[in-house]
């Protein structure tokens, strides 16, 4: 059985729980230190793909460099999928989704037609608190604005604290990756 290495890159302004919801996903396990990771880093789990899929997700995280705005380019490049996130309790969070989107398209290179249906996906964190600011429908119509015929792109919401639609949200990105 053929066991693909997939690249996942989480972005979104620093603060908006990326680290968290990694850890989350791989550990189980939520902290509250708030860490500026030194260093692009990558951990790599197993998920099933389909019935009789397995895949690699390699899921990279920033070192906090998005305080400068831009990744760099040996983060984006390779990507085969790409996670936005956003706080839902931080309105500029959410509307910073289009610049990280764009730093994205720009600097992973992407054929303007791989573009086009490059899987995209993303996650409201901190629904654990109680303090929202961006709706459902608000995150709903920023998803379809940017979607197009060929890729739809979801929206979930989660919280890396207590772990609402974490699993769901990695296993359904390694679902959007079409392997050849
Ligand atoms: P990053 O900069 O995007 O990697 O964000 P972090 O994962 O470092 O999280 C920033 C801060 O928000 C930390 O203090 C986390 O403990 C906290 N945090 C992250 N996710 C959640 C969440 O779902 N709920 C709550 N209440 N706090 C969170
Ligand atoms: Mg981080």
């Amino acid at each position: 059985m053929p066991k693909d290495i997939l690249k996942v890159v989480l972005i979104g302004d620093g603060g908006v729980g990326k680290t968290s919801l990694r850890n989350q996903f791989i550990h189980k396990r939520f902290t509250n230190a708030y860490k500026a990771t030194i260093g692009a880093d990558f951990i790599t789990k197993e998920v099933q793909k389909d019935d009789n899929t397995k895949v690699m997700l390699q899921l990279w995280d920033t070192a906090g460099q998005e305080r400068f705005q831009s990744l760099g380019v040996a983060y984006y490049r390779g990507a085969d999928a790409c996670i936005l996130v956003y706080d839902v309790n931080n309105y500029s969070s959410f509307q910073h989704l289009g610049r990280w989107r764009e730093d994205f398209l720009k600097q992973s290179s992407l054929p303007e037609d791989e573009a086009k249906h490059f899987p995209f996906l993303m996650v409201g964190n901190k629904i654990d608190i109680d303090d929202r600011v961006v709706s459902r429908r608000q995150a709903r119509a920023w998803a379809e604005q940017n979607s197009s015929d060929r890729m739809r792109i979801p929206c979930f919401e989660a919280s890396a604290k207590d772990g609402t639609n974490v699993e769901e949200a990695f296993t359904y990105i390694a679902k959007m990756i079409k392997v050849p």
